[in-house]
């Protein structure tokens, strides 16, 4: 065999897992569609995440893990870089680019009321960072490492044979079969590896399909103290999710909806930017950039079981929303301890799995039930968001984990309201 192991897709997961791969000495082929392969062209708020992010009572009160961590990530700020340490997995990785650390998050409603994720100046919470440095710093400890890197060359599928594994690409020159004893299917959300193994045939599609917009903007003005990260529930604009806030370089700003059906992003984030409440934030802006994403046909429900014979599913590739970036960062690396084990005739597979399944809080059926991603909107008018908000004004936690925690609050003020909560929650979010 040339290749111990091909790996297609080179973000976050596939780059860390080359790099990995690389620097324990196996023989490593990374196939990426893009030419320049750090350049970001998918919609992304580029903040690393250290806190846990997911919205799920179940992650705030600790019983389920989210977003690749077991152990929770930490950051040391040195004088020329930043370091990720990851001590569940054991490595830590350096980044030289800018940042702004983010010391919290706050929920908002379409009236303003705030409700703080976690307490304002305790822990740096997320860094504004920029991904593609995050990235080419990846990218050259693998090529340092002796990875084979090749661009624009697409993963088109993949197929088990009795001693490795044929990946069928197209490049520049034409299509051809790389063989290698194993591979990674690191090709994102819409993972034609995962589709040619057959993996989506049992998975259900949760949403309709998705799309996502992201305008990069100057001359934006929040009025929140200090800047957090606003994450804000108007259902009237965008029944299909919050509108997202971040700080990007140079003091511009990134804002971002995704919508489904016939709603436009276009449309939800403009007349964001009109609604009374918002709309002086943006009386001096201008939009810079625009990047967009999308999930045809909608999200799925994740891969339980991520590794197909000799082939191992990391990252968004496996997912049914975002593992984030330190969470395919950690997929990246986990795949590569167990590729080595089973390469060496030990049971690495099985380790793998079971660290996906408790890594990750979509694989617990109740988060789908309880948080999912975006139920709040479905069910809600402007006028109820602002209510549920300001019973939670100024209080710390998740606005999902708090509603749930004090349902009996509910009752008595707005037991409509209530009966809906319990009842309503979208055939989307899943059973
Ligand atoms: C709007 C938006 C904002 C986000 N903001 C953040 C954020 O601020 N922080 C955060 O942590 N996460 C964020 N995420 C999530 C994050 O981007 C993903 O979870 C993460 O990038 C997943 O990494 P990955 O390596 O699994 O897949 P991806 O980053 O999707 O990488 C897949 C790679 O494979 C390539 N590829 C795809 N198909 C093929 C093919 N057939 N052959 C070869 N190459 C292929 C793609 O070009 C890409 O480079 C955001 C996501 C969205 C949609």
């Amino acid at each position: 065999m040339k290749y111990d192991l091909i790996v297609v897709g080179g973000g976050p997961g596939g780059l860390m897992a080359a790099k990995t791969a690389a620097e324990d000495g196996l023989k490593v082929v990374l196939v990426e569609r893009k030419k320049n392969i750090t350049e970001i062209n998918r919609a992304c708020l580029s903040v690393f995440y250290i806190h846990k992010v997911t919205a799920s009572p179940e992650v705030e009160e600790g019983k389920s893990h989210a977003d690749g961590y077991i152990e929770p990530v930490s950051v040391e700020l040195l004088p020329d870089r930043c370091r990720f340490n990851f001590p569940g997995p054991g490595f830590s990785l350096d980044y030289e680019g800018s940042y702004v650390p983010y010391y919290h998050w706050v929920d908002m409603s379409p009236s303003g009321y705030l409700i703080h994720r976690h307490k304002p100046n305790d822990k740096i919470w997320a860094l504004f960072y920029q991904k593609e440095v995050f990235l080419a710093g990846l990218l050259a400890l693998a090529q340092k490492a002796g990875a084979e890197i090749l661009p624009e060359t697409i993963g088109m599928g993949a197929e088990n044979t009795s001693d490795g594994v044929k990946v069928q690409v197209r490049g520049k020159s034409g299509e051809q079969t790389l063989e290698a004893r194993t591979a990674i299917a690191a090709d994102g959300i819409s993972s034609a590896i995962v589709d040619s193994l057959g993996l989506n045939k049992d998975r259900k599609v949760m949403t309709p399909p998705i799309k996502i917009l992201d305008y990069e903007m100057e001359g934006v003005e929040p009025n929140i103290p200090g800047f957090t990260m606003p994450w804000i529930s108007v259902p009237s604009l965008n029944p299909y999710g919050n509108f997202g806030m971040g700080l990007k370089a140079e003091g511009r700003v990134s804002l971002f909806a995704m919508t489904s059906g016939t709603l436009a992003p276009s449309t939800a984030l403009d007349n964001f930017m009109k609604h009374p409440t918002f709309a002086p934030w943006f009386r001096n802006a201008r939009i810079v950039k625009k990047t967009a994403a999308s999930a045809e046909p909608g999200l799925r429900t994740p891969i339980g079981e991520p590794v197909a014979g000799n082939v191992v599913i990391i990252g968004d590739a496996g997912a049914p929303v975002e593992t984030w970036i330190q969470g395919a960062v950690a997929c990246g690396y986990q795949a590569v301890k167990a590729i080595e084990k089973e390469l060496n005739g030990q049971k690495g597979y099985p380790e793998y799995i079971d660290w996906w399944q408790k890594a990750f809080a979509f694989n617990d059926p109740h988060y789908w039930k309880v948080a999912g991603a975006f139920p709040l909107n479905y069910i809600c008018t402007d006028e109820e968001i602002d209510y549920l908000y300001s019973l939670f004004q100024g209080r710390i936690g998740c606005y999902m984990g708090l509603i749930a925690k004090n349902l009996e609050l509910i009752k008595k003020g707005r037991p409509e309201l209530y009966q809906k909560l319990v009842k309503t929650l979208p055939p989307e979010a899943g059973s």
